[in-house]
């Protein structure tokens, strides 16, 4: 398990839709940015094939859900938003993609990575959307080799961004998860995150909480902590 208070300064997370963060790491982040972390989201694409309402226009959605995820952040005090508007629900993981992960993590420089896992998990098929699958693969290409050595993407180096070495990554939704944060405290705040996305139907039966605290408590016992105690867990690569 880890420490709630081993936080390091700058944060990163990459994500493929607005809420997968909240779903997969909500608690998480407020545990962070509450110990003095800045946290960046950098989301991949405007989940513009989401939505419900066939009332609203398709051209909207992106700009729905950008601020229903701008909304989520706040909740869990972020406030850096990346968008990088890839088209939801056809992403792969390509060497634009990559370079554009890599730019990021050449201007925010975090120590920690947090992205989705490229490995599914076939317990949870839903927890390992494609456009999720593809956006962790491009991740990992991103924090090594793309960021770190100078001479991969030679335009980011002209655009006077340096190479950076990511210490760790932490991957949401993985079958090998083995780190755990504990949430019990900040679980008001991922419940509140995940209810921004209004357009998501996320509280459609007013089934999230059980749902949620179904799956926290899950993990808290995987983590073998003592009931009552929630948890979001995570595959930890060390990448220093
Ligand atoms: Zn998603």
């Amino acid at each position: 398990m880890a420490p709630n208070e081993d936080v390091p300064p700058r944060i990163l997370i990459v994500t493929a839709h607005p809420d997968d963060v909240d779903f997969g790491a909500g608690g998480s982040v407020a545990v962070w940015t509450e110990a003095g972390a800045h946290v960046t989201y950098c989301v991949v694409t405007d989940g513009d094939a989401g939505g419900f309402d066939p009332a609203v226009p398709r051209s909207e959605i992106a700009g729905i859900r950008r601020a229903e995820q701008t909304a989520a952040a706040a909740a869990l005090g972020v406030s850096d938003l990346i968008f990088l508007g890839y088209p939801d629900g056809r992403l792969e993981s390509t060497l634009d993609l990559r370079r554009d992960l890599a730019r990021v993590i050449r201007q925010v420089r975090p120590e920690r990575v947090v992205c989705p896992s490229p490995e599914r998990m076939w317990d949870r098929l839903f927890a390992s959307h494609p456009d999720h699958l593809a956006a962790g693969e491009a991740a990992l290409c991103a924090v090594y080799p793309d960021a770190r050595n100078p001479f991969t993407f030679p335009e980011l180096m002209q655009a006077g961004l340096d190479a950076h070495v990511v210490k760790e990554v932490w991957m949401m939704a993985s079958p090998r998860a083995a780190t755990y944060v504990d949430v019990t405290v900040t679980f008001a705040k991922k419940l509140a995150a995940l209810r921004a996305h209004v357009s998501q139907e996320t509280d459609r039966e007013g089934k999230l909480e059980e749902r949620l605290l179904g799956w926290l408590t899950h993990n808290a016992c995987q983590a073998g902590w003592p009931e009552g105690q929630l948890a979001e867990g995570f595959f930890r690569l060390e990448t220093g």
